[in-house]
């Protein structure tokens, strides 16, 4: 029954905090205009109505059904987007409930937010519940793998295009403020229903978000006002450790600015952070040293397959001080002996870092995580990028999410990996021929059976993965790579 739905739909819309009682009928015929629906029956709203996006379905249905829009995703989405609005306050009272809120506890106030988001579908959380995700032990601890279907991947060339591309085109790009309560259109995402919350960092605003395709719980994006590029600057240290004093239950890092090594979206300055512990947080340090210039600062080498600089200090300008020195030594530092080298011949810069910050008790903690995005012969798509034998698994960048060791591979392996599995058990099967060294190998070393096939290959997928964050280390595991690593510590 319709009018039962919109009478639910209304009390949700109340509810939120954006209406009050009095708008209950503006808002029946309000949502009754918005479907091509004529008649309404007065009805007695449900008590505890059923989930939002249930409700939702009901009333995209009815406005396919009165040919109000038609089936495709996009219409669907903008459509679903504009009655979500209505669940959603405007964008200056769903900040102030966040500040009043975060008075009482900045938990409380990421909970509201991140309920708000989800409940209004702009949290896709029933696409994000269709990834494939499974855990892998391994001698760097539990890595994370997430076969993403929720969302397409793009490849690292796309990516650079779009860093050198200058859009004309309005909003200018996906991570702008001007999405707040934007319509979308067929190639750009429905934002009616979005909302951001106003930080400001050091004198700079910046808006808080979250992700609509999760990989994570609660991941969140924090974008600067204006468009331009990523760029990792002394500037960075401070804000990822700001941040993280503002919502210390969060950690907060930012994307390499490179292309190869970066994330996906370079050309707006931004970082993703969220309340997840990663399996990079709980790896130990294996080697301590001090910074001489900051003595109040802790300093190790992080058990990790990537180069990673573990950095702790309970005053976050000096821990700031001493990531940005990190940083800039890396710049412009060069190891022959290792394939290292800060310069290309042109002259192009091709070192940084991917920094991730949060906060332990007393004590502010920052990841560095050394960045090279030189090419080479052998290595055509990265000498730290995944090597041609394993990007069958994977081969887009290695970014932020990746580097702190979860996984986010291509939606293609759903069916390819049970083609391999069926090729595992030696029945009939489309199996791409790109897996078939891989396949032959796990087969030789496994006695395969239909009951242990999927989880055999699950545990080959996070060793493949284990091999991708080696590969993108700069200084490799070995003894020589180790060596490596000390003579750069050496030089700090
Ligand atoms: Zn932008």
């Amino acid at each position: 029954m319709i009018s039962q739905t919109i009478s639910d739909f209304t009390s949700l819309a109340i509810a939120s905090g954006g209406w009050m009682e009095m708008d209950r009928v503006y808002l029946q015929n309000r949502i009754l205009g918005l479907i091509g629906e004529t008649e309404f029956e007065e009805l007695e709203p449900h008590q505890s109505p059923e989930e939002s996006t249930k409700l939702l379905d009901e009333l995209i249905a009815t406005a396919q059904k009165n040919q109000v829009i038609g089936d495709s995703l996009s219409e669907k989405e903008i459509f679903g987007a504009q009655l979500m609005d209505f669940l959603t306050p405007p964008p200056s009272v769903v900040n102030a409930f966040f500040a009043q809120f975060y008075a009482e506890d900045p938990k409380k106030a990421t909970d509201y937010f991140y309920d708000l988001c989800k409940t209004n579908d702009y949290v896709k959380t029933r696409a994000i519940a269709k990834n494939i995700v499974f855990p892998v032990e391994t001698e760097y601890g539990s890595l994370e793998i997430t076969i993403n279907l929720s969302k397409p991947e793009k490849d690292p060339k796309q990516i650079a295009m779009e860093k050198n591309t200058e859009q004309l085109d309005y909003p200018k790009c996906q991570l702008c403020m001007e999405n707040e309560g934007y319509k979308g259109r067929s190639n750009f995402p429905a934002r009616t229903n979005h909302r951001i919350i106003r930080m400001n960092l050091d004198g700079e605003s910046w808006g808080f978000q979250y992700s609509p395709y999760a990989y994570y719980n609660e991941h969140c994006i924090v974008l600067s006002e204006e468009h331009r590029p990523m760029e990792i600057t002394k500037q960075t240290f401070d804000r990822l450790l700001k941040i993280i004093e503002v919502l210390p239950h969060y950690f907060m890092g930012s994307n390499a600015d490179l292309p190869i090594v970066g994330g996906s979206i370079l050309s707006h300055d931004h970082y993703q952070g969220g309340r997840h512990t990663f399996a990079m947080d709980k790896a130990p340090i294996e080697f301590s040293f001090s910074l001489e210039k900051f003595p109040n600062v802790t300093a190790g080498i992080v058990k990790w397959p990537m180069s990673v600089i573990r950095l702790q200090a309970k005053n976050k300008e000096e821990l700031a001080r001493a990531a940005h020195e990190i940083f800039a030594k890396w710049a412009v530092y060069s190891d022959e002996q290792l394939d290292i080298s800060a310069y290309s011949q042109d002259g192009i810069l091709h070192h940084t870092v991917t920094p991730i910050a949060r906060k332990k008790d007393d004590f502010f903690e920052m990841d560095i995580v050394l960045r090279d995005n030189n090419v080479s012969k052998e290595h055509p798509d990265g000498i730290f990028h995944p090597h041609k034998d394993v990007q069958h698994i994977k081969k887009e960048n290695i970014g932020l999410i990746e580097v702190m060791g979860l996984a986010i591979l291509p939606p293609r392996l759903k069916t390819e990996l049970e083609e391999v599995e069926k090729y595992l058990l030696e029945e009939e099967n489309e199996m791409a021929s790109y897996h078939k060294e891989w396949a032959d190998s796990i087969k030789m070393n496994h006695r395969l059976t239909k009951e242990n096939v999927n989880e055999v290959v699950q545990k080959e997928v996070g060793q493949v993965f284990k091999r991708v964050l080696e590969d993108a280390g700069v200084f490799k595991r070995d003894e020589q790579g180790q060596a490596g690593f000390k003579r750069f510590i050496d030089t700090l």
